[in-house]
């Protein structure tokens, strides 16, 4: 393995990076901020510290664990930017095989960030750490927990979820959550059509492919630069996955129905559902969340779609705000772990909590309880989560069906797999080369 060979700037942007990281949300917008302070952004040396921040992001419980080790001290309790600097440090020793040179620079001149970021005397503690532990620190797994954790990078409690669901295919699935996904996006087809995007497409270099299960998805590889997009700045394209594009047509809204849309920002599945319906109709959607709010009327007028009502309402709330029954269709796109995201936000592995499932799978069963009394006789709810969990997919509708009997599971038949409970499906990462997605029909009696 050849020796990483790193500059200041491009250790001090990392150690800026994972420090921002920690309160900017996605941590690539957190990695491009600190990159362009150090003049790394878009340059020759952008690839390598991008993977080495990666690196870090996917590494954190494991880094976190060395670092209590090496101070005695939990991680969340030190200064942030002794923290941050911590884990890049401890990154590039352990994982990384860093030359004499750049060893050499994750001393004195780490030691003078930290100093002039928080006080010197940290700085000093620094250094005295880095030439007793840290420059020849190396990590050993102590217990089978910390071993299925440095093995999978996941923590263990969700690794063994995950080997209830699959049993022998946890490793494929695993490796799968790894790989990055092409860029996806849906065309809108009020606006344009398939076909010319795929031109405007090949004519911008890329090599467009149009997914077999939404027609009107098309994927390709990425860079792409969004915002310099005219073809995104005019509402042509949406960013969206397949996956999260197939709920809305398996929800199959019409012009002039009613709708609710419980859960719906940033509103890539409002959106599409305005467009299956022509821009007829009504569109009522519900979300707690101002910031992503925002996004969602964003979306929507780029796209031209003016049949959406907005509230900034707790979804619990709907039937009381809109009244019972009074819904043809409604979307429960309910707030979930995104696991099934994982190859697009690396840092969430480590924020996954078995308390927060819990937290999350009531608020999943009340939100679909609330969707429910919405729903006209002879209308259907479906039900969604990227998460991959059971607890907050089929546990929450099998919980819901063995109390509602005028309930009935409306059979998908494909094109993904079929669920843990008959008439649901699954898209798995590791089969379909989406994210994982789960998807449950309902129509009320
Ligand atoms: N449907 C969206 C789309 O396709 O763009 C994605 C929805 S996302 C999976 C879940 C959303 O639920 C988040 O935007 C979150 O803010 C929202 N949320 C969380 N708790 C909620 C609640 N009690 N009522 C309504 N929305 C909630």
């Amino acid at each position: 393995m050849t020796k990483l060979l790193l500059e200041k700037e491009m250790i001090y942007a990392l150690i800026e990076a994972v420090r921002l990281a920690e309160e900017i949300k996605p941590s690539q917008d957190a990695k491009r901020r600190a990159f362009r302070k150090y003049g790394i952004l878009g340059g020759k040396r952008d690839p390598l510290v991008t993977a080495i921040f990666y690196g870090i992001m996917k590494h954190l419980g494991i880094l976190n664990r060395m670092i209590k080790e090496i101070t005695g001290a939990e991680p969340l309790i030190l200064d942030p930017w002794f923290r941050a600097a911590l884990r890049t440090v401890l990154e590039i020793i352990v994982f990384r095989n860093p030359s004499q040179k750049t060893l050499k620079l994750l001393d004195k001149p780490v030691a003078e960030l930290i100093s002039h970021k928080t006080h010197p005397y940290t700085g000093m503690y620094y250094h005295k750490l880095f030439e007793t532990k840290l420059k020849n620190y190396k990590y050993k797994p102590s217990s089978e927990d910390e071993e299925i954790e440095y093995k999978y990078l996941l923590p263990s409690w969700y690794v063994r979820k995950i080997r209830e669901l699959l049993g022998n295919e946890t490793d494929e699935l695993i490796r799968s959550l790894d790989i990055p996904l092409p860029i996806s996006v849906r065309v809108n087809t009020l606006k344009t059509s398939v076909d010319k995007i795929v031109k405007q497409l090949k004519k911008e270099g890329k090599q467009p492919e149009v997914s077999k299960i939404a027609p009107t998805v098309i994927r390709f590889k990425g860079p792409y630069n969004f915002e310099k997009s005219p073809i995104w700045r005019k509402g042509m394209i949406i960013m969206q996955e397949e996956a999260s594009a197939l709920a809305s047509l398996i929800l199959a809204p019409e012009p002039g129905m009613t709708v609710v849309d419980i859960a719906a920002a940033p509103g890539g599945k409002t959106e599409h559902m305005g467009e299956l319906m022509k821009n007829q109709g009504a569109i009522y959607a519900f979300d707690v969340n101002k910031l992503r709010m925002q996004r969602l009327k964003q979306i929507i007028r780029r796209a031209d779609i003016n049949i959406v009502k907005t509230y900034l309402r707790d979804g619990r709330e709907a039937p009381r705000i809109l009244g019972e029954e009074i819904a043809d269709r409604v979307l429960v796109d309910a707030p979930c772990s995104s696991d099934g995201t994982l190859m697009k936000n690396p840092d969430l592995r480590w924020r996954l909590r078995p308390e927060k499932v819990e937290e999350l799978s009531k608020l999943q069963y009340e939100l679909l309880e609330a969707g429910w009394k919405l729903l006209r006789k002879g209308g259907r709810l479906l039900y969604c989560t990227c998460s991959l969990l059971r607890e907050e997919n089929e546990d929450v509708i099998v919980r819901f069906l063995k109390k509602h009997d005028n309930a009935r599971l409306v059979e998908l038949k494909g094109p993904y797999s079929p669920g843990f409970i008959p008439g649901t499906m699954r898209a798995w990462p590791h089969k379909h080369r989406t994210i994982g997605f789960f998807y449950a029909l309902l129509e009320k009696k």
